[in-house]
């Protein structure tokens, strides 16, 4: 049996593992820390090795992960990892981002709206996600920056209409398949409703699957890749690239015939990749804090998933799903759900694309 281990053993990891009992493919997720593990690396190779995030501890276990010759992905982690590193590359392939530039030590509030032509984030070069390590000029009260801003790069704030993204993916023999895109809603930087229906943005799908085959294609990627789009007056966006499976994909469990944990063991193992049956429409709402909802499962349409972690304000501990053929039933469901302040406007935006 292929052997695949998963550097991370978050979530994403167990989802991994969930995906590859089912297909037959041990997937063992690796505590970055665990540096125990080093001896059966060497004892016992696994025939694959990928990643569940993007950033790690260095140390002496995860250097001999990457120095490994079973060490999928070595070209777009070295680049995609750094949004300096990322940005740059997506400039040099001609694909769409918002403005961005390096920040220096001497930079201000003044210099850094010159240069990108109105407000702007600073987003930490590593290590950042769910809208941490973001900075907003619009927040800031004098002309300095953060300690960290050499460490970050400043983008140009982007009134955008929605924030879509679009999950792919990619096998050695240059093989590529795509999901529909998916519509996100996110409050403080974290990600808490997803919604896919089927064709909605079908004029933008093709556009958006041409970056994402030229950004895997150059790469030479192997696996699932998540692009983040802002949809602008001008067209997408690109926000950010993800070298791995995504929480805005979680739909794809009981929304797709092939869910991308599934696809992403295809396409590094070598099995068939094709185009997921996507019937109708879907719903995820992220659970975050402490919140629970026992009470959504009456409905047939719905999946609960907890992640088994300790609660803590603003940590994603699950996920609910709604499936249904009928859009009217995902608008009942989604209107009916208790949650919580935060998720409000997330709420009524995602119900104005349901209904729109
Ligand atoms: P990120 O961690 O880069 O995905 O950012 C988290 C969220 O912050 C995004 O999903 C957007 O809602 C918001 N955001 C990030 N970059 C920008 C930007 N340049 N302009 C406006 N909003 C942004």
């Amino acid at each position: 049996m292929t052997q695949v281990w998963v550097l991370g053993d978050g979530q994403l990891g167990s989802m991994l593992h969930e995906a590859g009992r089912r297909l037959g493919i041990v997937v063992s997720p690796q505590s970055p820390d665990d540096l125990q593990a080093l001896a059966a690396l060497a004892d016992m190779p696994p025939d694959i090795i990928t990643a569940e995030r993007e950033h790690w501890p260095d140390n002496v276990f995860t250097r001999a992960l990457q120095a490994h010759p079973a060490w999928l992905n070595a070209p777009a982690f070295a680049v995609l990892a750094d949004r300096q590193s990322q940005k740059a590359l997506l400039d040099a392939l001609q694909l769409p981002t918002a403005p961005w530039c390096p920040v220096t030590q001497d930079a201000h509030v003044g210099t850094l709206r010159a240069a990108l032509g109105g407000e702007f984030l600073l987003k930490q070069r590593r290590g950042a996600y769910d809208g941490r390590g973001q900075w907003r000029s619009d927040k800031a009260s004098g002309i300095s920056l953060p300690d960290w801003r050499t460490e970050a790069i400043a983008e140009r704030r982007i009134q955008f209409s929605t924030e879509l993204s679009l999950i792919g993916a990619r096998d050695a023999a240059g093989n590529m398949v795509f999901y529909e895109l998916t519509e996100n809603f996110h409050a403080d930087g974290i990600l808490q409703i997803s919604v896919m229906q089927p064709g909605r943005y079908a004029s933008l799908q093709r556009v958006a699957e041409q970056y994402h085959a030229r950004l895997m294609t150059h790469l030479r990627y192997q696996g699932v890749l998540a692009i983040e789009f802002f949809l602008t007056p001008e067209g997408l966006l690109i926000n950010e690239v993800a070298p791995r499976v995504h929480n805005s994909g979680h739909w794809m469990d009981g929304g797709a015939s092939i869910s991308q944990f599934e696809m992403h063991l295809r396409a590094i193992a070598g099995l068939p990749l094709v185009t997921p049956l996507q019937p109708g429409c879907s719903v995820m709402v992220n659970i975050i804090g402490e919140q629970a909802h026992p009470g959504c499962l009456a409905l047939p349409g719905t999946q609960l998933h907890w992640y088994g972690k300790q609660p803590r304000a603003g940590r994603k501990l699950g996920h609910m799903n709604f499936f249904h053929p009928d859009r009217e039933q995902a608008v009942q469901w989604l209107r009916a759900l208790p949650l919580e302040a935060p998720f409000e406007e997330s709420r009524r935006l995602a119900l104005s694309a349901l209904e729109g």
